[in-house]
C-alpha cells in the first residue's frame, strides 16, 4: 500500500485541516465555545473528582466570569480565525456537552447552527450521556449540517478506566458507538498514550480495536500532570512516571500505522494551561512533537494505515 492520494497533504497522516479542505473545498475552523455545561463525573451523578487528569476549571472565558452568549462566543472566534478560513464548526467543548435536558440542548446548538458561516456542530460529550432523545436530536441535525460527536475513551481496558475513574468502561463506549453509527453522524473518539500502568501492548490494542469500529475521526494526546488534579499529585510525589518524548513520538506512530487510512486525525498533541502545568514538560512544545512524529514516519517510510488490517465483519473484541 502506498500513501493514499486522496489526502492531498504533504503530511503522513489524514489531519483534519485536509479533510475539510477535500470535503467542503475551502478552509473550515473550529470554533470553541463553553455553553456552561458541567460533568456528571464531577457533580456526583456519575463520581466525584473526575477524570484524575481534569483541572475541572472549564475554559478561559470561564473562568473569567459570566460566559457570554453563544452568539458572541462564535462572533469573536470568527473574527480571529475569518483570516484564514471562510466556515466554521461549533465546537460544545467544555465539560459534557449533551449533560442537560434534550430541549435545553437544542436550544444552544439551533442557537449555533443560526449563525452565518456555520456549517455544523461538534459535540464533546461521553459515552454514558447519550440518550436515544439526544442522538435523536443530533441525527436530525445531520440530515442538513455537518455532525461531529467526540467521545472521551482514553483506552479500551477497564482496568485503566477505573484507575483514571473515567466513570464508565469499555462496554458503554461501544453501546454508545453502536447506538451512533449509521445515523450520518461523524464520531471521533479521544485517546491518551502514556496511562498509568499501560503497557505498549496495551496502546495498540486500544488503536487495532478503534481501527475496526465505526469511528471516523480520532484525538491523541499524552498523559499531562496537571498542578491541583489527582494525577499532578500522583506525579509530585513520584507515583506515577511520565512517558518521554520517545516513546510517545514512537508510540503514536505505531498508532498511527494501524488505523484505516481515510480516519481522520483531529489532534496529535495537547498542553494544558501554561499557571498549572507541571508534566511533561516537552508536551509544553506542540510544533516540536508534531515535527518528531512526522520526522519519525519519515524514518520509518511509513504513514498512517500502512499497518491497517481490515478486519472480518464479526469482530470479537474480548
Ligand atoms: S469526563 Fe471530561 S469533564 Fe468530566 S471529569 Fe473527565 S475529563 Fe473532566
Amino acid at each position: 500500500m502506498t500513501k493514499p492520494s486522496f489526502w492531498k497533504n504533504n503530511k503522513r497522516y489524514y489531519d483534519l485541516k485536509s479533510y475539510w479542505r477535500n470535503l467542503f473545498g475551502c478552509n473550515v475552523h473550529k470554533l470553541a465555545i463553553d455553553a456552561g455545561f458541567t460533568c456528571p463525573n464531577r457533580d456526583g451523578h456519575v463520581a466525584t473528582g473526575g477524570c484524575i487528569y481534569c483541572d475541572g476549571r472549564g475554559s478561559t472565558l470561564r473562568q473569567h466570569g459570566e460566559l457570554p452568549s453563544i452568539a458572541d462566543q462564535i462572533a469573536s472566534g470568527k473574527k480571529y480565525y475569518k483570516p484564514s478560513a471562510s466556515k466554521f464548526i461549533a465546537y460544545f467543548q467544555t465539560f459534557t456537552n449533551t449533560y442537560a435536558p434534550v430541549a435545553g440542548l437544542q436550544a444552544l446548538y439551533d442557537d449555533a447552527l443560526a449563525q452565518e458561516d456555520i456549517i455544523g456542530l461538534s459535540t464533546g460529550t461521553r459515552p454514558d450521556c447519550l440518550g436515544s432523545d439526544v442522538i435523536e436530536l443530533l441525527s436530525g441535525y445531520a440530515k442538513k449540517h455537518h455532525i461531529w460527536i467526540e467521545l472521551g475513551l482514553q483506552s479500551i481496558h477497564d482496568k485503566t478506566l477505573q484507575l483514571i475513574n473515567r466513570g464508565h468502561n469499555f462496554q458503554q463506549f461501544l453501546d454508545a458507538v453502536t447506538a451512533l453509527s449509521g445515523r450520518g453522524l461523524n464520531i471521533c473518539v479521544h485517546i491518551i498514550i502514556g496511562l498509568p500502568g499501560e503497557s505498549d501492548e496495551d496502546v495498540l490494542k486500544t488503536a487495532k480495536t478503534l481501527a475496526a469500529l465505526p469511528i471516523q475521526g480520532i484525538k491523541i494526546h499524552s498523559l499531562l500532570a496537571l498542578d491541583g488534579t489527582p494525577m499532578g499529585e500522583l506525579y509530585k510525589n513520584g507515583s506515577i512516571p511520565m512517558i518521554s518524548k520517545e516513546k510517545y513520538v514512537a508510540l503514536t506512530a505505531d498508532v498511527l500505522e494501524v488505523l484505516p487510512p481515510e480516519m481522520v486525525i483531529q489532534r496529535l498533541t495537547a498542553d494544558g494551561y501554561r499557571d498549572i502545568f507541571l508534566a511533561p514538560v516537552w508536551a509544553g512544545n506542540k510544533l516540536d512533537v508534531l515535527n518528531s512524529i512526522n520526522k519519525e514516519l519519515e524514518r520509518r517510510d511509513s504513514y498512517q494505515g500502512k499497518n491497517y488490517l481490515v478486519v472480518p465483519e464479526k469482530v470479537t473484541f474480548f
